[in-house]
């Protein structure tokens, strides 16, 4: 189904909203412009929810997470930013796989399985796409998805 993405980045974000305000978290989005995508809807919204689950999730009271929508030559590029723990460099490889969680120790307070990246992953490549992330400890991380805007 053909989707316009900047809808579907709507509705997450406001969906989310109400998580992050909680630990008054800001959660900005940024739409630069309208990108029509074919997409399973339902999926990639689960996607995206995962990667702005754990911006919430590892990042401090006060902080801040950006969701931003662009194009870059033949993709849509979904930028997610927070100013979170970060991810030490050597676990970097290994964030994607099935049950990897960076610090069990740290992040057994804050819960979860560590699936949420590994769905996500699964979802984005079944959709032709990529996800990257650069992420520096103690400053943040910044996701990219990055999805073919033609077949
Ligand atoms: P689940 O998503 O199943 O509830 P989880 O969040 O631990 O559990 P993933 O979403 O797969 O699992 O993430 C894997 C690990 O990567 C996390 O445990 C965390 O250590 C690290 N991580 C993911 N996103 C971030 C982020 N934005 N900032 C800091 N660390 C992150
Ligand atoms: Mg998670």
């Amino acid at each position: 189904k053909v989707t316009y993405i900047n809808y579907l980045l709507e509705k997450i974000v406001s969906r989310m909203e109400p998580i992050a305000k909680q630990k008054n978290i800001e959660l900005k989005l940024i739409l630069n412009e309208k990108i029509q995508i074919k997409i399973d809807e339902g999926r990639m919204q689960q996607a995206i929810i995962n990667i702005i689950d754990n911006a919430i999730k590892y990042t401090q009271p006060e902080g801040i997470i950006e969701v931003e929508l662009y194009k870059k030559e033949k993709h849509a590029i979904i930028k997610i930013l927070d100013n979170g723990v970060g991810i030490p460099e050597d676990k970097l490889p290994y964030i994607f796989e099935r049950f990897y969680r960076v610090d069990k120790a740290r992040s057994r307070n804050t819960g979860g399985t560590g699936l949420g990246l590994s769905i996500a992953w699964e979802i984005i490549t079944s959709h032709g796409g990529t996800i990257d992330v650069d992420s520096q400890v103690g400053v943040g991380s910044i996701f990219y998805i990055k999805l073919p805007l033609e077949k």
